[in-house]
C-alpha cells in the first residue's frame, strides 16, 4: 500500500496536505477536551471558554485559558510528519489546527481554516492583528488601533471560517492532482469537504490515519498508523533515511 501511494506522489506535481488534530497529537499537543482534563479548567463548559458569547461574558478567563494553552503548545516540538512535510518543496498545507509546527517546522505555504492560536486580533472590525509570544503569553489587553479588545485569531464555536483562508482551500484542493489527509477523521463540516471537492475535481485521495473514518470511501489509498512514521515513509527519498 505505501508503495502504490509512493508512486501517485512521485507521479504527481501538485500535493496539497489537508492535516487534522492528528497529526499534531504526537507532538503531544493536547485536543481542546484534553487540555480541559484535570485541574482548574475542567468545570467550564466549552463554550465558555471558546465562543464569542463566552469571550463577552468573561474575556478575563477566555484570557487566562487561551494562555494555557498557548504555554503547552510552545513546549511541543513538531515531529516527524510535519517535519517531512516540510522537505518536500512547492506542497500547500491546509489545516484544521491552530498551532504553529507546521511553520516550526519550516513549512511556508499553510492555510488555517481554524485560524492560529499564535496570534492576536481585533475582536471589533478595525482588522488589527499580531503575534504573540507563545512561551510568555500575554495577559488580556486592548486593541493599540482602536481600544477594542485583543482575543486569539482562532475560529471559535458558532462562528464562520475565515473566508480568504476558505476560498484558498477550496482552490487548491480544487486544483491539485493528490490530496494527502493526515489524521483527522473528516467529521467537522465544512472543512471535511474539502476531500470530496477534490476528489470529484480528479485528485487521488491518500489518507493517512490511526483508523478508519468517514473519509476512508474516498481514499484511493489508505494507511493506518502514525502520522510521524508514515508520513516521512511516504515523501521521503528511501536513499535519504537513514
Ligand atoms: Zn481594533
Amino acid at each position: 500500500m505505501i508503495e502504490q501511494a509512493r508512486r501517485i506522489i512521485a507521479q504527481a506535481g501538485r500535493v496539497v496536505s489537508f492535516s487534522g488534530a492528528g497529526l499534531s497529537a504526537e507532538s503531544g499537543i493536547p485536543t481542546f477536551r484534553d487540555a480541559q482534563t484535570g485541574g482548574l479548567w475542567e468545570k467550564h463548559d466549552p463554550m465558555r471558554l471558546a465562543s464569542p458569547q463566552g469571550f463577552a461574558a468573561d474575556p478575563q478567563l477566555v484570557s487566562e485559558w487561551y494562555a494555557h494553552r498557548r504555554r503547552a503548545i510552545a513546549e511541543a516540538q513538531p515531529n516527524g510528519a510535519h517535519l517531512a512535510l516540510s522537505r518536500r518543496s512547492n506542497m500547500i498545507h491546509v489545516t484544521q489546527n491552530v498551532d504553529d509546527l507546521l511553520h516550526r517546522a519550516g513549512t511556508e505555504h499553510v492555510i488555517q481554516l481554524h485560524g492560529t492560536i499564535a496570534h492576536d486580533r481585533c475582536n471589533g472590525d478595525c482588522g488589527f492583528r499580531e503575534a504573540v509570544d507563545m512561551t510568555d503569553p500575554p495577559a488580556l489587553r486592548s486593541c493599540p488601533q482602536c481600544g477594542d479588545q485583543l482575543r486569539p485569531a482562532v475560529v471559535w464555536f458558532g462562528e464562520a471560517l475565515p473566508s480568504d483562508a476558505w476560498e484558498e482551500a477550496e482552490r487548491v484542493c480544487s486544483e491539485c492532482e493528490v490530496l494527502l489527509v493526515i489524521g483527522t477523521s473528516a467529521a467537522v463540516y465544512p472543512a471535511a469537504g474539502l476531500i470530496g471537492l477534490a476528489k470529484s475535481a480528479g485528485a487521488k485521495i491518500i489518507i493517512v490515519n490511526t483508523q478508519s473514518s468517514d473519509a476512508s470511501s474516498l481514499a484511493d489509498v489508505e494507511l493506518l498508523g502514525k502520522a510521524s512514521e508514515v508520513v516521512p515513509a511516504l515523501l521521503d527519498d528511501p536513499s535519504t533515511i537513514s
